[in-house]
């Protein structure tokens, strides 16, 4: 029998932080690549002359770190077209051959893992810590899916049958599938979802975030340099509207794989629904009202370090990012106080330094949705801290200095709030049942964290809230391939885990063959 949680695969290495040389070495390495990148379609067969968009550096608009050239619905066709054609041929490839190409890919990823921590620092504004992290993440995407497809897609499952007659279940590519990334993990979503269609055998159509075209062409590039041919996986950058749109009311996808807004996901929905075509798969990991519940129990020393990173690594741009933290009345004014302290703590600034804690928001358009939401804040909440900002360090780029607010209810908040901004919300040990009945009502459900140290607790709160992925006494962001399989229920994504075992089993047909021998 097959053992889907039991595997022999490693995740990645990471770096060691306290070795002078190694830490040398990478930023060596990084400054090494400065650019500029240019970006152009990856679609045989179709010519890309149009204007170019200049791409900028987020902690420094004045950079132009590179360029690319959009796509457009024409080419949308052209790449429809291919892949069409290519994908039944690398749906007859043995699993084990798709895989080895995936691993090489994981190799050649690392070894040049220099220009891709650059390219995540200068195109996505990811400090170091966490450029690293999504190298690594990456890698073991490619890697997990790889081994997966081995031991599911290697040979038909043998079925029961009565004497007389042999069962046999197959799985089979979809067909083509379009893959739509958000900027927030720019390398490893964007190939964690390309790795895992292409892996089941469909063609592939990727088009990442625009903020964040040039890493998906490197990537691209990458994947074709390690064996998959250019036809099977093709590189679509542009923006949803155009690109986007074009693909999703074709009859040719088979399926769509779309980490982003729950809006987005919707229209996405909306659009493959709308076709007189086959029914299409949609796999989409959406947004998150995210809290963290801290009972008198807990340290609250613990809890500060765990919702400071929570909720303020990676400027906040994290579909798992704390956004409220539910905290118990008995210890709340000691809890809040050292939150105020440990955010004096936090530098804001240039994520290519070691010493930045947080790093710019992604774009112009990001940072005005943070501003307002602060403005109402100022108003109608009691802001608990506010780390000031070092305008030599900040002035060209799109920063937003990370905030707290203690507010009175969930309510309070209206959307997903996607940055660097933490409410704080305390509850009475009577109001357990409603703390839980608030976050489920928010309609979201992918993060979760639980600091108690009664178990009780913990399990009248993880059994009660309908999250994705529950953390308890640490952090509620990072999930790991392979270790916490993550992607959330309801308002929150259609629920296939990326990195878990069942994930490649969307991006499959499955097929049945009886035989009377
Ligand atoms: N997998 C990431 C984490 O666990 C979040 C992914 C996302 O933001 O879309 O933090």
């Amino acid at each position: 029998p097959v053992n889907l949680y039991g595997e022999l695969r490693k995740n990645s290495m990471g770096v060691n932080f306290s070795n002078d040389n190694e830490l040398r070495s990478l930023a060596e390495a990084v400054n090494s690549h400065a650019g500029p990148w240019r970006a152009t379609p990856l679609v045989p067969g179709a010519s890309s002359s149009g204007p170019t968009v200049e791409v900028t550096n987020p902690a420094d608009r004045r950079q132009v770190i590179g360029s690319y050239v959009p796509g457009d619905a024409a080419m949308a066709d052209q790449a429809l077209a291919n892949a069409v054609a290519a994908q039944p041929g690398w749906d007859r490839l043995p699993a084990a051959s798709r895989a080895a190409i995936l691993e090489h890919a994981a190799d050649q990823l690392e070894a040049r893992r220099g220009e891709f921590i650059a390219l995540c620092v200068r195109e996505a504004g990811k400090s170091l810590p966490d450029a690293i992290a999504e190298i690594r993440e990456a890698a073991d995407f490619l890697r997990y899916y790889a081994t997966m497809a081995r031991r599911l897609f290697g040979q038909p499952e043998q079925l029961p049958g009565p004497t007389g007659e042999s069962n046999q279940l197959f799985l089979n590519g979809r067909g083509v599938f379009v893959c739509i990334s958000p900027w927030n993990f720019p390398l490893a979503i964007f190939l964690g979802q390309v790795s895992a269609a292409l892996a089941a055998g469909n063609a592939v159509i990727a088009k990442p975030a625009e903020q964040t075209s040039l890493i998906g062409y490197v990537a691209v590039k990458l994947l074709h340099e390690a064996g998959i041919p250019a036809d099977v996986l093709q590189y679509l950058p542009g923006d949803g509207a155009t690109v986007g749109a074009a693909l999703t009311k074709d009859p040719r996808v088979a399926g769509v794989a779309f980490t982003g807004s729950t809006e987005t996901a919707w229209a996405i929905n909306r659009a493959l629904a709308a076709r007189n075509a086959p029914i299409a798969a949609l796999i989409a990991e959406t947004g998150g009202q995210n809290a963290m519940i801290a009972d008198s129990s807990a340290l609250p020393e613990q809890i500060v370090k765990d919702v400071i990173s929570a909720a303020f690594q990676s400027a906040g741009q994290r579909c798992s990012a704390a956004r409220v933290l539910f905290v118990q009345e008995d210890i709340a004014d000691k809890v809040i106080g050292m939150l105020a302290g440990a955010m004096a703590e936090l530098k804001v600034g240039d994520p290519g330094l070691l010493s930045t804690d947080v790093g710019p928001v992604i774009d112009a358009d990001a940072l005005k949705i943070l501003v307002e939401h602060a403005a109402r804040m100022d108003t109608e909440a009691k802001k608990i801290a506010e780390v000031p900002l070092d305008p030599a360090a900040t002035a060209h780029g799109t920063f937003f200095a990370p905030r707290a607010y203690e507010i009175p209810s969930l309510q309070t908040l209206k959307r997903e709030i996607f940055g660097p901004v933490l409410h704080v919300i305390r509850w009475k040990a009577s109001e357990l049942g409603e703390v839980i009945d608030q976050i489920n009502a928010t309609g979201y459900g992918l993060t979760l964290g639980i600091h108690s140290r009664i178990d009780d607790t913990v399990n009248f709160i993880q059994s009660r809230a309908r999250v994705g992925n529950c953390y308890v006494n640490r952090n509620q962001i990072g999930a790991v391939v392979g270790v916490q399989p993550f992607g959330g229920e309801a308002l929150s994504g259609t629920g296939p885990k990326a990195g878990g075992p069942h994930y490649l089993l969307r991006f499959a047909s499955e097929r049945t063959l009886t035989i009377n021998t």
